[in-house]
């Protein structure tokens, strides 16, 4: 009998919800408002109220779901279904959401961090396990990604690895929010594209950037530097390009890791296609190692938006067909 999951994507902002087959096949969705500056109480009743959405917008009654899967940022104990800290819930540390969310509807219930997860999506419902060294990146405000090992997520001993985001780029480089000096999300995310951005426009750059944020500095984003490059922006092109090298940097340690067949890369900034992906993949053949470098693909991930939500979802059903009694509850 086909199973029926539902997955869950706690984001900083938005929460979203999908009632889906053990093919991968989305039957209903729901969305919700995060309110995370609101504290943890009203947060979960908002996780609780976007479930109740996906399942009453579907024909699938609560007790036909194998199981939910939950999808969240930060340092994740998925053994034992507790966020023990999250950058985007502002005051969590040692929750117990994995528990507090059987408890209220009863079934199988299971939490991961949504980087990880999210290559395990990409895996199981992007490329159906054709490869089985899979790396995935989402670049957008930071860096995240999961590493597929011979064709298992690897976890590491605490749950805590795939954290690629805080791998030093250079030593002396900016100041991370983790504490740390140039991390590769420093100088290759969204965020570090904007402040360039805007460091330049403040020292007299000529560019059409700000003119595409309406004139206002604050609401130079990434997305306002692509707009400016694709209309031919010089100074957004050459900035993109940087961030590009900077993408390729990292990828380049990667690559002579793990000596993965694909890699994949989601995230908002992924969107900016081959402006982003042909530096960055430059980078990658001029300095891996050359049976490392041509055995790899470096390619748009596969599921869009719904990594997370696909992979909370491959994480239910893997431990399902285990057997495992991980439930938190
Ligand atoms: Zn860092």
């Amino acid at each position: 009998m086909n199973k029926l999951v539902l997955g869950v994507d706690v984001g900083g902002t938005k929460i979203a919800t999908a009632v889906v087959t053990g093919e991968g096949k989305v039957i209903s969705r729901g969305y919700g408002s995060t309110s995370a500056q609101a504290g943890r109480r009203v947060v979960i009743d908002n996780i609780f109220a976007t479930i109740d959405k996906a399942i009453s917008s579907s024909n699938v009654a609560l007790s036909q779901l194998s199981g939910i899967g939950i999808a969240a940022a930060g340092i994740i104990d998925s053994k034992n279904g507790k966020v023990i800290f999250s950058p985007n819930l502002p005051g969590w540390r040692e929750v117990p959401l994995g528990d507090t969310v059987h408890q209220r509807f009863n079934i199988p219930t299971y939490l991961g961090n949504d980087a990880s997860l999210a290559a395990l999506g990409e895996w199981r419902f992007g490329v159906k396990k054709q490869v089985a060294n899979l790396i995935y990146i989402t670049v957008s405000t930071g860096i995240g990604g999961g590493i597929i090992c011979n064709g298992e997520l690897y976890t590491g001993v605490l749950g805590a690895a795939g954290e690629i985001g805080h791998m030093t780029i250079d030593v002396n480089g900016p100041r991370c929010n983790c504490g740390n000096i140039g991390c590769w999300e420093t100088l290759a995310s969204g965020t570090a594209l904007a402040k360039e951005a805007v460091r330049q426009i403040k020292e007299g750059a000529s560019t059409s950037i700000l003119e595409f944020a309406g004139g206002d500095l604050a609401k130079v984003d990434a997305k306002v530097v692509f707009e400016a490059a694709k209309q031919g922006d010089k100074l957004a092109n050459q900035l993109i390009s940087r961030l590009g090298y900077y993408l390729g940097v990292g990828l380049t340690n990667l690559v002579n890791i793990f000596n993965p067949e694909l890699i994949l890369i989601g995230g908002g900034v992924a969107k900016m296609g081959n402006l982003l992906f042909e530096p960055a993949i430059k980078v990658v053949k001029e300095r891996a190692f050359a049976t490392s470098a041509t055995s790899v693909q470096i390619k748009p991930a596969l599921l869009g938006d719904d990594s997370s939500i696909l992979g909370a979802v491959a994480f239910v059903l893997d431990n399902l067909a285990e057997g495992s009694t991980i439930h938190g509850g």
